[in-house]
């Protein structure tokens, strides 16, 4: 399913959940979790690798500066919060990636960006442009003006599009597991880990993903493995892990 190339630079897109970015009841910012995130990106970066975050957080980021216990059910109350959050969110990952002198830019898309071929074309050479001046470009769906209608829904989804649009070679999907499981491990002890997945749809019957993700994300399993039959179907090697276990060894699972 996946396109065996695993040249000495390859692109690379990791997705990180808004559980990694800020304390599930705090919405402190987990400082300790995004600096050793930072600190892997910046050496996949010296292997030659080209690297794009997809970062959630801007709500729960919201949500700390408002000091607001949980997120609004309106819809025009997430974007608020998303928009009070965002420039937070991105102003924390350029402070940390401004220590190692990496540049970063800010992506925001909606759905009608990829929709519109005019659009999508240009969303397309903006990325080409960033990665070739050496920038980690940094995205997450624009909440503000993202309606129901054309959400992308949840960022697994939108990490897999960004992925194929970029023809990425790989996609990480980080999150609080370290691999994909036939069921919660957290809930179920006798979930077993599935290493590698030839046919997501034969898997399928395999794999209880009834778990939704956390209470500030929108995520879980489900969406990760829709995320991953979009980006594998693009040629997109996808990856399910911890962001402990990929921070642990990242070169690893790019050297081939
Ligand atoms: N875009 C949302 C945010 O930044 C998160 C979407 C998701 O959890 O997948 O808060």
């Amino acid at each position: 399913m996946a396109r065996p190339r695993h040249g000495p630079s390859n692109t690379i897109v990791i997705k990180l959940g808004t559980s990694s970015i800020v304390h599930e009841t705090t919405h402190q910012p987990l400082l300790s979790t995004l600096s050793s995130l930072v600190e892997t990106v910046i050496e996949l970066r010296e292997h030659g690798h080209k690297v794009v975050l997809v970062s959630s957080g801007a709500i729960g980021v919201g949500l700390k500066r408002m000091e607001m216990p949980s997120k609004p059910k309106s819809l025009s109350g997430k974007q608020a919060l998303a928009a009070i959050g965002q420039g937070r969110l991105i102003a924390l990952w350029d402070n940390l990636f401004g220590q190692f002198g990496q540049p970063i830019a800010q992506v925001l898309l909606t759905r009608g960006d990829i929709s519109d071929r005019t659009r999508y074309l240009n969303a397309v050479n903006t990325f080409k442009e960033l990665l070739h001046l050496g920038v980690v470009p940094i995205v997450n769906e624009n909440d503000t003006v993202s309606v129901s209608e054309i959400k992308f829904g949840d960022n697994d989804t939108l990490s897999a599009i960004t992925s194929s649009m970029i023809h990425a070679d790989y996609l990480f999907l980080l999150t609080d597991v370290d691999s994909l499981y036939t069921a919660n491990p957290r809930k179920d002890p006798s979930a077993k880990a599935i290493d590698v997945v030839s046919s997501i749809s034969a898997i399928r019957s395999q794999v209880s993903t009834k778990t939704l993700g956390s209470s500030l994300g929108t995520g879980g399993m489900e969406t990760k493995l829709i995320a991953a039959e979009i980006a594998t179907a693009a040629g997109v090697t996808t990856i399910i892990t911890s962001i402990w276990y990929f921070n642990s060894a990242p070169n690893s699972f790019c050297s081939g």
